[in-house]
């Protein structure tokens, strides 16, 4: 059972005296809003603090570690692991005002606060020929701060890496209070030990960031998009390791399978591709979107390559290099996430990580457990990097649903780690994979993360409980709201 959170009435009006009504809001909607991300569960702090000057921040680190508040800083709360939630209460420092982004185009650089929304970074680099690869999804509503401390991916992480291949220097506060700054501005940096790299997705838990230098690249001057239907999930999973073999190095390289793809053409009304392509078959297929981009003369190269591999594998393909009919190739793969809703009220998204070799063995083992369960395991996700979304559909009303999803959730942990693979990729561990570390890491491996955590906050104040401490999750009932992104 979950038991009341402890309060701390003292150190929270010391901190409205200290800071003033306009920086530390204890009205009820903004605790709310501030209790949970996209997972939904929500844990309501006793303040937000929202600085406006970096002392603010120290100030509150500061009083927190006097008076033993928990504090959890919070990004844009689209995190799908309750890694922002308050899990025991305390403060939240929200920063999504913290928003400026500086553009230097003779460095490459931008320099940016956390709040700045990712994609904005994009539209003020463009411009310059620039841009910020790292693309989560969730781009038009997430922060940078956010990106950095989960370490984020995104579709092109297949060509371009994480955001970790971008972060030249982080400044911030260490969960004592004191101000510091790791690594500078510049393009090679090795002094000391790189501490810069610890806080990148360390999901809020060793510092908080309040500015980071970030690196930009030359915008690709063209890109080609393919969209292909393999008879089976096998024949599309194959296929996509031999593209890999090929030394083609797609930007996007995404497999939808045959459950998602299902549902994603319920939702469009309409199939992706007409039975006359299809030759006939009115069977459900699997799509793989390809994108390759960069100087036209290598574009072509790799086009030319793409399209034997394509009829090797594919039954029916269209391409494009037109900007606006990209677009349409790619709405099966926008659609595909909100459409999943058509097979369950809720769901579970685990994005997991697993070797070239056993993308086969891993899309069986969902099927596998849809068959045993009857609840819908649609899995679509990065082929070129094996990190794919596992879906498990249920009903959150139904208790013999949650039973069961609870379960298939530790067998297809179990089975990621047992096929060499991870229990996230990009997502992190937040609260919801808390119960399954210990599958991916040794105690030897845990005891040295949790002897960094208290090396740098030894008094447990900053998102206490999150990462190490297994939470039930399913102890808990998410809270019914509506966010910006559940349109898209
Ligand atoms: C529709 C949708 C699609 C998504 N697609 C992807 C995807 O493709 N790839 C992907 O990686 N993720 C994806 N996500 C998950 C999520 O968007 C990312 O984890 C994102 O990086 C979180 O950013 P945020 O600003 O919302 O952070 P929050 O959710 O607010 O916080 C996330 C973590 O960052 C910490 N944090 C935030 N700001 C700071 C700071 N200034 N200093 C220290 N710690 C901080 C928080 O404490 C927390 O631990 C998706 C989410 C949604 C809803």
């Amino acid at each position: 059972m979950t038991s009341p959170l402890q309060t701390h009435p003292a150190a929270t009006q010391a901190l409205l005296q200290k800071l003033g009504p306009q920086k530390v809001l204890t009205d009820e909607p903004t605790c709310f809003a501030a209790s949970f991300d996209n997972m939904r569960l929500s844990f309501m702090p006793e303040a937000v603090v929202r600085p406006q000057v970096e002392e603010d921040i120290g100030i509150t680190l500061k009083l927190a570690n006097e008076h033993r508040v928990p504090v959890t800083v919070r990004g844009r709360g689209t995190g799908n692991t309750g890694a922002s939630a308050p899990i025991h209460g305390g403060w939240v420092i929200h920063l999504d005002h913290w928003n400026e982004i500086i553009i230097d185009p003779i460095s490459s650089m931008a320099t940016v606060q956390p709040g700045a929304i990712t994609a904005r970074i994009n539209e003020l680099a463009a411009p310059h020929g620039l841009f910020f690869p790292p693309d989560p999804s969730s781009l038009k509503y997430c922060s940078i701060g956010g990106n950095i401390a989960t370490n984020a991916g995104g579709l092109r992480a297949a060509k371009y890496g994480v955001v970790r291949d971008y972060v030249y220097a982080l400044e911030g506060f260490l969960p004592t209070g004191e101000k510091v700054r790791w690594a500078a501005p510049l393009r090679k940096f090795v002094s000391g030990i790189n501490l810069r790299d610890l806080w990148i997705g360390s999901e809020g838990t060793l510092g908080v960031i309040t500015k980071a230098v970030l690196k930009l690249v030359n915008k690709p001057a063209a890109r080609r998009t393919f969209l292909l239907a393999c008879a089976t999930d096998e024949i599309a999973l194959e296929a996509a390791a031999e593209l890999m073999g090929q030394r083609v190095n797609p930007a996007v390289f995404e497999f939808l399978d045959t459950q998602t793809v299902e549902a994603a053409e319920k939702r469009r009304g309409q199939r992706v591709f007409s039975t006359e392509e299809l030759h006939g078959n009115s069977k459900t297929h699997a799509i793989l979107l390809v994108e390759v981009d960069g100087h036209p003369a290598t574009l072509a190269e790799d086009a030319v390559k793409v399209r034997a591999w394509i009829k090797k594998f594919a039954v029916a393909y269209r391409e494009t290099d037109i900007e606006a009919d990209a677009e349409a190739l790619w709405d099966i793969r926008r659609t595909c996430s909100q459409a999943m809703y058509a097979l369950g009220n809720a769901k579970l998204n685990e994005d997991i990580v697993v070797p070239f070799r056993n993308y086969v063995a891993l899309i069986k083992f969902t099927r596998e457990i849809r068959d045993r369960t009857g609840l819908a395991t649609p899995t679509f996700g990065h082929a070129a990097d094996g990190n794919f979304h596992v879906h498990i559909m249920y009903d959150r009303d139904n208790p013999q649903h949650c039973k069961a999803a609870e379960q298939a959730i530790h067998e297809i942990m179990q089975k990621v780690v047992d096929l060499g693979g991870a229990i996230t990729g990009e997502h992190g561990i937040g609260i919801a994979k808390s119960p399954f570390l210990t599958l991916q890491h040794t105690p030897a491996e845990i005891n040295a993360m949790r002897a960094v955590k208290h090396a740098l906050d030894p008094n447990n104040i900053l998102a206490p409980g999150q990462i190490f401490d297994p939470l039930n999750v399913w102890e808990y009932r998410p809270v019914k709201v509506t966010l910006p992104w559940d349109k898209h």
